[in-house]
């Protein structure tokens, strides 16, 4: 594999996000992943543990999409699952495979994390944390309801990586935790499935967050409407995400929205 940090070409970290914001993309990062190859590893093995690096892209949710969450109805199930899973991680794997493509033609290594499939059972996970790939990029830090947290739009996105092993140079570095007091979103949730500890690299998952007792919530609720299963409660209380006037748009040359100007 390809090693160092050494940019592939004077333009390809630039072509890479041109072409991620050009396909919806409204976050865009690359992480180097060396940091956490043991916790990789341990979620996903060496078929992914091998890359050292991640492009990482994200699409900011419909606020108006989120806001359904608490209503607690079929309907509303019915519609956050299709437009803030199924459109969502379509835009997502068009995304990932169109880099990928990118990448593999300049002759890299990629793997396109599929942008929501469960892998194992039983560690209720797919075969590598989304989330900790836009925490390497340096685009959010990971909140005590484990999601990763933006400073603009809480963890109302969704993301993707590419694996690869191209020589890209990192946009960011992982950051700290910025929780503070805030427990939102540990109080609400209705299982108790966090402990409300801070985000350590050191840490499993499970010291954090009791993934089976939300699994078995989603399921529960799945056969009360008779429809997949949607809580989500964690994600819309994150005063992060909440707050308002903060609305945004594509900056080309940032790796996330940028203000709009006044008008
Ligand atoms: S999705 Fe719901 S049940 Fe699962 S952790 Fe979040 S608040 Fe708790
Ligand atoms: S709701 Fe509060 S504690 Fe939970 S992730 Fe957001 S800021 Fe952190």
């Amino acid at each position: 594999m390809t090693t160092g940090y050494v940019i592939m070409s004077p333009d390809s970290a630039g072509r890479l996000r041109t072409l991620a914001l050009s396909l919806g993309a409204d976050y865009f990062g690359i992480a180097d992943l060396a940091p956490a190859r043991e916790a990789i590893r341990a979620q996903g093995g060496e078929r992914v543990a091998q890359y050292p690096r991640s492009v990482v892209a994200g699409i900011r949710l419909q606020d108006s999409i989120v806001d359904l969450l608490p209503e607690k109805d079929r309907a509303g199930a019915i519609l956050y699952r299709h437009a803030a899973y199924d459109v969502v991680n379509t835009a997502l794997d068009q995304i990932a495979l169109r880099i990928a493509n990118l990448l593999q033609c300049e002759g890299y290594a990629t793997f396109p994390v599929p942008s929501s499939e469960r892998t194992s059972d039983e560690k209720i996970a797919g075969p590598f944390s989304q989330k900790l790939g836009a925490h390497m990029a340096g685009l959010g830090w990971i909140g005590k309801s484990c999601l990763l947290v933006t400073p603009d739009h809480g963890p109302r996105v969704r993301w993707v990586n590419v694996l690869t092993d191209a020589p890209l140079k990192p946009t960011g570095s992982p950051v700290k935790p910025r929780c503070g007091e805030c427990t939102e979103c540990v109080d609400i949730c209705p299982v108790h499935a966090f402990t409300g500890r801070v985000f350590s690299p050191d840490e499993p998952r499970e010291a954090r967050f009791d993934a089976a007792a939300c699994d078995r919530y989603y399921q529960q609720l799945g056969k009360e409407f008779g429809v997949d299963g949607v809580c989500g409660m964690c994600l819309w209380a994150c005063p992060h995400g909440r707050k308002r006037g903060n609305e945004q748009r594509l900056d080309p040359h940032e790796n996330s929205l940028k203000k709009y100007p006044q008008w």
